[in-house]
């Protein structure tokens, strides 16, 4: 009889499987099958142009996304299933920005303004909920979907703790809704599917946010990328390299040095042991506790480059940005300088833009050259 039991099976393109190691392998085709249509968009770019952050973004979201978490809101995830798919998420992001693989998976997506896999699976999955519970009553679906709901909420130490109604409960105890749907249900009112999106997304943008930036306190090689990265928006120099595609090599040498942290590719053996131990500059042997300020701003073998690529940036910024960057200390202008000025992108100021990413990718790669 056991072997005649069906283990996997299809509806709608949904794979429905009663065996977690059946539902794991569905899980990777699905993921692998994403990859696929990735990497062929971004092939589209060559070495000295690649395509850019923000049109692989669209493309990704568009297309790899919706390949890989297709039907997930309705299906029983394990921690291992999510891992996977969030591995292969963060993989993806550090591809299109061209961060290191080693570089800490937490520094990946918020330059780019992603969620994650498990929040936009917890989006879609509350959308489905809303728009149900939107049907007229004499829906079957909305009965059972109501009829569940109560029994999670009265009755949740008893049995039907799985399902597509669970997880929908349990993301709503997560971003404390459960009692603003119990009271929708129990006196009939419902708000427009608009507003109920628009309170979801807020609530899970405030969840994603304080993870990020509970586990960016984990890593000592991010606290350049703390104060360069504020938000998890699309970075202003994303956008520029999106206006500027012959300059978007520089934009990704420029996220390197955020994601570690240093200019030079040097691996200094007391980092993450002894804290604020300062080190020695390969170049000019000073003794330096931050690296990458000091090799833009300091660091006195790279002094004739600099004077010259700086005065490039003079001749591209108007003289009361030039005034307010030389008052700034290096490590301020550091972050000014990798933040894209700690404002929005402007379109109008790609000149300074231009010149100040090259100021930063000449003097980075001056100084590796320099320090082999
Ligand atoms: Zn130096």
């Amino acid at each position: 009889m056991s072997s005649l039991m069906l283990k996997s099976s299809k509806h709608l393109g949904l794979p429905l499987c009663t065996s977690p190691r059946v539902q794991r392998n569905q899980l990777q085709r699905m993921v692998a099958r994403a990859k696929q249509s990735f990497f062929a968009a971004f092939s589209l770019g060559s070495p000295r142009v690649p395509i850019s952050p923000v049109t692989m973004s669209k493309l990704y979201w568009s297309v790899t996304v919706p390949q890989m978490t297709y039907g997930l809101e309705l299906l029983n995830l394990s921690r291992s299933d999510i891992n996977h798919l969030e591995d292969a998420h963060v993989t993806m992001a550090k591809k299109v920005q061209g961060l290191s693989m080693t570089s800490p998976n937490t520094c990946a997506l918020a330059p780019l303004g992603w969620r994650s896999i498990t929040a936009t699976v917890m989006v879609r999955s509350l959308t489905m909920l809303w728009q149900i519970l939107l049907l007229p009553m004499n829906s079957p679906y909305k009965q059972i979907v109501v009829s569940r709901m109560l029994h999670h909420h009265h009755h949740q130490h008893i049995m039907l703790r799985s399902g597509p109604v669970w997880n929908m409960y349990k993301h709503l105890e997560e971003l404390t809704l459960v009692q603003d749907v119990i009271h929708s249900i129990t006196n009939g009112t419902y708000m427009s599917l608009y507003q109920w999106k628009l309170l979801v997304k807020s609530r899970v943008s405030q969840i994603e946010r304080n993870k990020w930036v509970a586990s960016c306190g984990l890593f000592r090689s991010l606290i350049l990328y703390r104060q360069v990265i504020v938000n998890i928006i699309m970075w202003p120099w994303w956008q520029y390299a999106l206006i500027a595609p012959h300059d978007t090599v520089k934009c990704k040498v420029m996220a390197r040095i955020i994601a570690s942290n240093r200019v030079l590719n040097r691996v200094d053996r007391n980092d993450g042991n002894i804290r604020n131990k300062s080190s020695l500059c390969d170049l000019c042997s000073q003794s330096i506790s931050d690296n990458v300020s000091h090799v833009l701003f300091v660091c006195n073998q790279l002094s004739a480059t600099r004077s010259d690529m700086w005065h490039q940036v003079k001749l591209s910024c108007p003289d009361s940005l030039i005034d307010s960057m030389v008052r700034l200390t290096p490590n301020e202008r550091t972050v000014f300088v990798l933040s894209g000025f700690n404002c929005k992108f402007i379109t109008d100021w790609a000149p300074i833009y231009h010149s100040l990413c090259t100021f930063v990718y000449k003097l980075s790669m001056l100084a590796n050259s320099c320090s082999k």
